[in-house]
């Protein structure tokens, strides 16, 4: 390394391991030729380790009913404004079955947080259905199925995972054990969602977590530890966006709120230091970075990021689902995302997966052992050394060019 490039960004992006220090630099670049090294070296790894498809994953925002009540979030239990609404078992399995018709590999089942046993019920009684619904010589074991309905007990998430759902998101929103009690009432704790993450990956899921990005009072050096987070957590997947403000949310109104370039720029560097960082998980180009930046999706997917979620909810009662406001896609029917999607993802040159899961390369190899030969990612280790449990990995340096 030439000694006088130490500390520069393209100086850090040529280290075999990143350390803190160099993710704050990271994300603290704003000369425009330092961002396009750092997003130049972040689609460079992304090709390498997890190839040039993206992923889809149709959305189905099946309930916005919720027993918690995050002070951020338009559908909090206390905001009385909002119209609540469960989808019918049919429109749930007829949304998920146009998806397999249509190309899309897996789903995700989103709603709000319940854990009475009338919700588990049918939500175990579902996956039977879209599993027997979907299945085909494309996707002999149907869609796959990632479940985002928040924390549950033990007994419920294996129910689940038995019944066939095999990703879990719970996002952590952040890292910070501070920043975690300013967003959510005493009642909702992080050693409690943090406890919920261990449990999934422990009973088998592909787990994926998140941050919000840009929240008031969060610090780059936050950021950053939420990076290392999700690295000593192991994680297969994130999704991370900018913090968005709902106008029903509980948040102190005097909360100074960073202007939406600045958020969009740290949503990006968030994106490309966690492909650096972690090389071959599945991370999410997510719907708020399009509801900040009409291609906002796109320049995630530029900076990193290689699944899409998109819209399948019916939309009758999508806009009754904003967790922030100025949720896009709002009025598109699942055929016009579609084929909107299609053209954003081959406008960066990309293309997408038809008819398959899009696991995430990093589960596989964590499970390398259980995974058949043709299924595995190539033998490429990950940025950080292995966490013990998993101590087979192998690192290899990363070779970038600036
Ligand atoms: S973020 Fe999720 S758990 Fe929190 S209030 Fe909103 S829907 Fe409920």
């Amino acid at each position: 390394m030439n000694t006088a490039e130490t500390g520069t960004i393209a100086a850090i992006l040529r280290k075999p391991v990143l350390l803190k220090q160099d993710l704050v630099a990271i994300l603290a670049a704003t000369d425009p030729a330092d961002i396009e090294r750092i997003r130049a070296a972040a689609e460079s790894t992304l090709l390498e380790h997890c190839g040039p498809t993206v992923r889809l994953r149709g959305l189905i925002e099946f309930s916005n009913l919720c027993v918690s009540d995050c002070l951020y979030c338009g559908i909090r239990k206390n905001n009385r404004e909002v119209e609540r609404y469960t989808l019918s078992d049919e429109d749930i399995v007829e949304s998920a079955r146009w998806c397999a018709t249509t190309g899309y590999g897996s789903v995700v089942l989103q709603s709000g947080e319940r854990r009475d046993r009338r919700f588990i019920d049918s939500l175990v009684r579902n996956i039977h259905a879209i599993k027997d619904a979907t299945r085909s010589e494309k996707l002999p074991d149907g869609v796959g199925i990632t479940l985002c309905v928040g924390e549950l007990a033990r007994a419920d998430y294996e129910r689940l995972y038995q019944a066939g759902a095999h990703r879990y998101l719970l996002r952590m929103e952040t890292s910070s054990r501070e920043l975690f009690a300013a967003l959510h009432p005493p009642a909702q704790s992080y050693d409690s969602r943090l406890a919920c993450l261990h449990m999934l990956k422990d009973i088998g899921f592909q787990i994926g977590t998140g941050v919000m990005i840009g929240i008031p009072g969060q610090t780059i050096e936050q950021l950053a530890d939420d990076l290392l987070f999700f690295r000593d957590l192991d994680i297969d997947m994130i999704g991370m966006g900018p913090y968005i403000p709902h106008a029903q949310a509980a948040m102190p109104p005097d909360a100074p709120l960073l202007d939406v370039a600045t958020r969009m720029d740290l949503a990006f560097k968030m994106i490309a230091g966690a492909r650096l960082l972690l090389r071959n998980v599945n991370i999410a180009a997510t719907t708020a970075l399009q509801a900040l930046d009409p291609v906002g999706r796109e320049k995630g997917l530029r900076f990193g990021a290689n699944v899409i979620m998109p819209q399948v909810t019916p939309l009758h009662v999508r806009q009754m689902y904003t967790l922030y406001d100025g949720k896009p896609c709002l009025g598109d029917t699942a055929s016009q995302c579609a084929s909107c999607l299609e053209q954003r993802i081959h406008s960066v040159g990309r293309r997408i997966l038809h008819d398959g899961w899009g696991d995430s390369a990093h589960y596989a190899r964590r499970h390398a052992m259980n995974v058949p030969a043709a299924m595995q990612p190539p033998a490429i280790g990950p940025a950080q050394p292995a966490i013990p449990s998993h101590g087979a990995r192998r690192v290899i340096p990363l070779q970038l060019k600036p």
